[in-house]
């Protein structure tokens, strides 16, 4: 127990909602701490996004003290308390089931299918991940309570388990990626014993339900270090788990295009710019598909049934891993659709493409794809120019368009070679694709 005055966490940095529930629940006569991430958070000088609190009140106690309270979850029972537009989520102390069990708690793989059993405090502290998100705060004198070297290992900036890596990893295999996601969130270490069996075990992503692992891919690609998080999971092993097909098929300009994709998420983030999951799977999943579409057309496919084929294909297999709702899927289908569409220019055709809901983000997504080099730059920049010009500038641009101005190709890589096949039967350098 650290007393008041030996820690820096001071009531001011907590937030009205949360000490309002700690209060409430301590007035009542239960226990009532602030647990986990907000306290690492805090002590690492970052603004928590919300404050988880624990208590030995049951779920039906916590709902009866608060007005705006609803319990929640069927894994684990929650009540969401909410003031104004700020939930608290309160948990009653949990303990772990251990494995083997006669209670079925684990499944034969070791993983936790049930994990509602009340415990104290200690046991709580027991069943968290990692360290770091093992601290907590008494509101009753403010002390903090560390379990587990808690505080050390934020000060070292060190993520470790809790317990034994490789159990814990089968009990639960989202902490691997919860491992990823903080080491790049805070700009923490792995501890070597919690990094050590992340490879062997990637694997068993495949166990996790799609859904839960679409909302792992949320928080890690929109926390706004998707770059270093890319970076880490390629090297962990864990992306060839989340996305096998897309680590089948990864060239070098699909490797660019997903780090250029990556980067340019984090500073929109930064910017407070609206980023959406569908343009996020339309890059990580480019590269299979074009692949698809590649082997689609090779087959004597046309064009626009290939990538129909290819990218129903390419969704269809990756939810099988990742649950991505058709609201985002079919948003990523359109974003690929325009690709082939934006060199085609002539007539009213610019201005049709221009006004699709869609066209941001292709456009978007086409500046991406040449940063990357998959297709030779120009297209993008005519599109930056026409979205800036007046109505008699985009007619003589469209007009010019169609005469075979050079702007870029954004073509697939299929077409790319076929022309080259051809011995540049269209001649010119520029790649012009009007025709
Ligand atoms: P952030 O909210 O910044 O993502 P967090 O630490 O609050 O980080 P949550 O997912 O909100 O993460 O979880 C709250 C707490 O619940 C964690 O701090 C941890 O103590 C515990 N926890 C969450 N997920 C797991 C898990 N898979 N296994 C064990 N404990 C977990
Ligand atoms: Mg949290």
């Amino acid at each position: 127990m650290i007393p008041r005055d030996q820690h820096p966490i001071s009531r001011k940095q907590i937030s009205r909602a949360a000490l309002n529930v700690l209060y409430g629940l301590h007035e009542a006569g239960f226990d009532a701490f602030l647990v986990g991430g907000c306290l690492r958070d805090i002590l690492t000088g970052i603004q928590p996004k919300d404050f988880d609190v624990v208590t030995n009140a049951t779920p039906e106690e916590v709902e009866c003290l608060f007005r705006r309270a609803r319990i929640i979850g069927r894994r684990f029972r929650l009540v969401h308390v909410r003031f104004g537009p700020e939930v608290i989520e309160v948990a009653t102390f949990r303990a772990l089931g251990e494995p083997g069990d006669s209670d079925s708690s684990h499944s034969r793989e070791g993983q936790i299918l049930r994990d509602n059993v009340y415990g104290n405090i200690e046991e709580d502290a027991l069943r968290r991940d990692f360290t770091v998100n093992a601290l907590y705060y008494n509101i009753a004198d403010f002390a903090l309570y560390d379990f587990a070297g808690s505080m050390q290992d934020i000060q070292n900036k060190t993520l470790r388990l809790m317990g034994d890596p490789a159990q814990r990893y089968r009990e639960d295999p989202v902490r691997m990626i919860r491992a990823v996601r903080f080491a790049a969130k805070l700009d923490f270490d792995i501890d070597p014993d919690t990094e050590a069996p992340i490879h062997e075990l990637a694997p068993l992503m495949q166990q996790v339900p799609p859904a839960r692992l679409f909302d792992e891919m949320l928080k890690l690609f929109l926390g706004g270090h998707a770059a270093y998080t890319l970076e880490l999971l390629q090297d962990y092993g864990l992306f060839d788990a989340l996305f096998p097909a897309t680590a089948e098929t990864l060239q070098d300009s699909d490797q660019r295009l997903l780090e250029a994709a990556m980067h340019n998420t984090d500073r929109r983030l930064a910017q407070d710019k609206p980023v959406t999951p569908a343009f996020l799977f339309a890059v990580l999943l480019w590269a299979p598909m074009r692949h698809l579409l590649e082997r689609y057309q090779d087959d004597g496919m046309p064009p626009s049934v290939a990538l129909n084929k290819a990218s129903g294909h390419v969704i269809a297999e990756q939810v099988s891993t990742i649950a991505i709702p058709r609201r985002f899927s079919s948003v990523v289908r359109e974003i690929w659709d325009l690709q082939p569409r934006l060199p085609r220019r002539h007539g009213n055709r610019a201005a049709q493409l221009v006004s699709h809901p869609r066209f941001r983000a292709a456009y978007d997504f086409l500046l991406l794809r040449e940063e990357a080099g998959e297709i030779p730059p120009g297209l993008g920049q005519w599109w930056t120019d026409y979205q800036d010009a007046d109505e008699d500038t985009r007619e003589a641009m469209a007009a010019a368009a169609a005469k075979g101005a050079p702007a870029g190709n954004s073509g697939t890589g299929r077409k790319r070679r076929r022309r080259r096949r051809r011995g540049g039967a269209e001649g010119g350098a520029s790649g012009g694709n009007n025709a």
